[in-house]
């Protein structure tokens, strides 16, 4: 079913699912069942209920129109993520812009470590400053600012269109309020002390990243991927940043790659920091580390 031609008006959603699960599997998409369900409630305008309550209706022809040109794009590897337009973080909807990661499920854990190292603070949170550095989506800093009420928070990128949508987001998430959103190269343009430092920023070795699923390597943006010849010239970049944006009792969560657990913590052990974790990811992969002046 390469070119999609099966999918027809007259298809029923049940036969489209079995139909879409097939092609994917055919190239090798893990996901594929998933996908297939994914897309096809997307072009039917369905929830989930509704499509196991009426599995036989036909699709019709504004539904096959779009679970077509869905399916086109998810066989070149386009993440269903992006086709959809926006995907969900911390259950939270985020939407999605060329220039933006993908948010994932694992960078839930920074958002956790996070809230765990300001526990004694966070039923107090008024007033506590939040800086998300490289924001992309601005899933960190909003999830975050759903979470501490009495907070306000700015994220930071270099990318523009970043700034743009995570401004969007923090909108959609009823945040906009105590959030500010800058381009900046980290924290140049930042001025001013935050409770607490977050990022998720680019950590793939540049070399590791031609190996990399088509899904990442071919849309996902390359500024929010490559993370210099060993994977660690954002890390040093936050190091050197961080005297002057920490307030001295602040605390900072850095999503780290899963093979960084001791390169990692050795940079900022090395700049006088005291490092806790490293916290896993839903794999039990090592995740996330939290900060504290010594
Ligand atoms: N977690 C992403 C991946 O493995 C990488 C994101 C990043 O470099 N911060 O694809």
């Amino acid at each position: 079913m390469r070119d999609a031609d099966l999918i027809q008006p007259e298809t029923t959603r049940l036969a489209a699912l079995k139909q879409l699960g097939e092609a994917f599997r055919e190239v090798g998409i893990e996901t594929a069942q998933r996908d297939a369900r994914l897309l096809t409630l997307d072009a039917a305008g369905l929830t989930h209920a509704q499509l196991i309550q009426a599995p036989r209706e036909r699709l019709g022809d504004q539904a096959a129109a779009k679970l077509r040109e869905h399916v086109r794009r998810r066989l070149t590897r386009e993440p269903v993520a992006r086709i959809l337009g926006e995907w969900e973080f911390w259950s939270l909807p985020f939407t999605l812009a060329p220039d933006v990661l993908v948010p994932r499920p694992d960078s839930e854990t920074v958002v956790a470590a996070a809230l765990l190292a300001l526990k004694e603070r966070r039923n107090a949170s008024d007033g506590l400053r939040v800086l998300d550095l490289g924001t992309g989506s601005g899933c960190l800093l909003v999830a975050l600012l759903t979470e501490l009420k009495g907070a306000t928070g700015v994220g930071v990128d270099l990318a523009p269109q970043a700034v743009e949508t995570a401004r969007f987001n923090a909108a959609r998430n009823g945040v906009a309020d105590r959030a500010e959103f800058t381009e900046s190269d980290w924290a140049q343009a930042i001025t001013g002390q935050f409770d607490l430092v977050v990022s998720n920023p680019p950590y793939i070795a540049n070399a590791v990243i031609e190996g990399l699923e088509p899904e990442v390597k071919q849309h996902d943006p390359r500024l929010a991927l490559a993370g210099g010849p060993d994977g660690l010239d954002a890390y040093r970049a936050i190091a050197q940043a961080l005297p002057g944006i920490l307030a001295p009792d602040g605390v900072v969560a850095l999503e780290i790659g899963s093979d960084q657990a001791e390169s990692v913590p050795a940079i900022y052990r090395a700049a006088g920091y005291a490092v806790e974790g490293p916290f896993a990811d839903f794999g039990a992969r090592p995740r996330a580390i939290v900060l504290r002046r010594t």
